[in-house]
């Protein structure tokens, strides 16, 4: 019997709905995998029960003939940083610890009721800040992969290092992530997998803990384009208790999903040749190029003028608003309080945030504070939100001249833990090629392409013009059939 476990999205719906296998075993076997991967750290909270009803739920409404839901049977891990009723959310952080929202999220609500199951909550980059999941305050997620006659742990990538170490390692067919900067793409590509930020305001932002408001966005992280479709279909949609939802139906993605590329124009930006790139990057790069002109599409090179400001325009931007939504955390409402003997209300608020929060958070929270005080205000945050139109601009004009960019994903494979911790520019610099699309707000994707010299994985970002999903998953399955990445870590843990 096939181990259920090294089946995707698209694989166990079909089981169930066939009769193949029941949802039950599935959720066993995921809940199993989950239970013997400690190693890894991904999971901060494990729901084996959420997993196991869900499945049941499946099985019982296949036996009474119904039509089954649309993930019907399919177990998933939920990043950390959507609230979840009744089950611990804390963003990785020591200041939500103890914190049990009393409400549900509407992206997992989405998927619940979809049909999908839980097998957990998944650690992540302390509110998603950051792009090696070091920042968790419960211990950093360890890569699945490893470099060939190494044991140095190398990094999942951030923030959502939990949901693509669960993905990469078997422990489940798709997980939620959030991208705020390059969270779902960065690490889908550290680790080998597809992952798809879509347009914002695509998938609702009610009850996911909030970093950059004006840049988060949920999306689906799994083992290939097909299972990302089934499952943003699932995650996505109108929400009227978020302000900047977008009134639009959900589109059938998976059912249009095509791979010919004919009559469609590539571009390929110039300024993503950013120096020092390494030469592997540079030559998947040219082999996606490739890729994509032989799935029939035309390639033409195209200018993003102000990309070298998005970098440093997207670390004023997100640290202010950072700044803005976690004033919240004061010891009052959510989790942490420390409240000294004889303190009052404004010690109580100091010595919870500082017992609260970890360093890069604070990082943030002052750099944010910073851009947006008095006589600096003008000088960066006005600056950086002129630089924002400024792009999205470059976006407009380059996407008169084609239907979908090429890029690479990362401007590296994976790192070392703790390679990149001390000096928190190179980890920033890390993000260099997924902001432009976050600061312009449009649906991007990583896919794997191959693998580098010490076979670790390296992925290729599609980005699209503002709700062309169907655009970006298309020419990511186009790249996904000619790459045939078939690559997964060799089990360690
Ligand atoms: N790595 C980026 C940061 O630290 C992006 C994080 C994200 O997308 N949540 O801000």
């Amino acid at each position: 019997m096939t181990d259920l476990t090294t089946l995707g999205i698209a694989a166990i719906r079909d089981g169930v709905r066939d009769g193949q296998f029941k949802a039950r075993e599935v959720a066993e076997a995921f809940n199993a995998k989950v239970a013997g991967a400690d190693a890894l750290n991904a999971f901060l909270v494990k729901t084996p029960e959420h997993a196991l009803a869900a499945a049941d739920a499946a099985d019982a409404a296949r036996a009474a003939g119904e039509t089954l839901k649309p993930l019907a049977g399919v177990p998933i891990g939920m990043k950390d940083l959507f609230a979840t009723k009744g089950v611990a959310t804390t963003a990785a952080s020591k200041i939500l610890e103890g914190f049990v929202p009393p409400y549900e999220s509407t992206v997992s609500q989405n998927l619940w009721n979809a049909g999908a199951g839980m097998l957990g909550k998944l650690n992540l980059d302390q509110f998603a800040m950051g792009s090696s999941n070091e920042t968790s305050a419960f211990g950093n997620v360890i890569s699945p992969w490893r470099r060939p006659n190494d044991t140095a742990p190398l990094a999942p990538g951030g923030s959502s290092g939990g949901s693509s170490t669960a993905v990469s390692a078997g422990l489940a067919p798709g997980a939620t992530g959030t991208d705020t900067g390059g969270s779902i793409r960065q690490p889908a590509a550290f680790t080998g997998i597809s992952g798809i930020k879509p347009t914002y305001g695509r998938c609702s932002r009610w009850g996911t803990i909030a970093f950059a408001s004006s840049l988060d966005q949920a999306g689906p992280m799994a083992r290939d384009v097909r299972d990302c479709a089934i499952m943003l279909e699932a995650m996505a949609g109108f929400d009227a208790k978020d302000a900047t939802s977008l009134k639009l139906d959900v589109p059938n993605w998976e059912a249009a999903l095509s791979t010919d590329l004919k009559g469609k124009k590539v571009g390929v930006p110039k300024e993503y040749r950013v120096d020092g790139m390494p030469g592997e990057i540079e030559a998947l790069w040219q082999q996606g190029i490739d890729w994509l002109r032989d799935a029939g599409a035309e390639i033409v090179e195209v200018s993003l003028p102000h990309t070298k400001y998005a970098l440093p325009a997207y670390y004023i931007i997100a640290p202010a608003e950072a700044s803005s939504n976690l004033a919240r955390y004061d010891g009052v409402r959510y989790g942490l309080r420390d409240l000294p003997e004889g303190a009052g209300l404004q010690d109580m608020y100091a010595a919870t945030r500082a017992a609260g929060f970890g360093d890069e958070v604070k990082r943030r929270i002052l750099i944010g504070t910073y851009v947006l005080s008095a006589g600096f205000y003008d000088a960066y945050y006005t600056q950086a939100q002129k630089v924002r139109t400024l792009i999205a601009r470059d976006f407009e004009r380059a996407f008169g001249e084609c239907d979908v960019l090429l890029t690479p994903t990362a401007p590296s494979a994976a790192f070392a833990l703790g390679e990149k911790q001390a000096d928190p520019l190179a980890m920033y610099l890390n993000d260099v090629f997924t902001v432009p699309a976050s600061l312009a707000g449009l649906p991007a994707m990583s896919v794997p392409g191959g693998l580098d010299k010490d076979g670790l994985p390296l992925g290729l970002q599609i980005i699209g013009k503002p709700l062309d999903e169907q655009g970006v998953l298309n020419a990511g399955l186009a790249i996904e059939q000619r790459a045939g990445f078939t690559a997964r870590p060799q089990a360690w843990w």
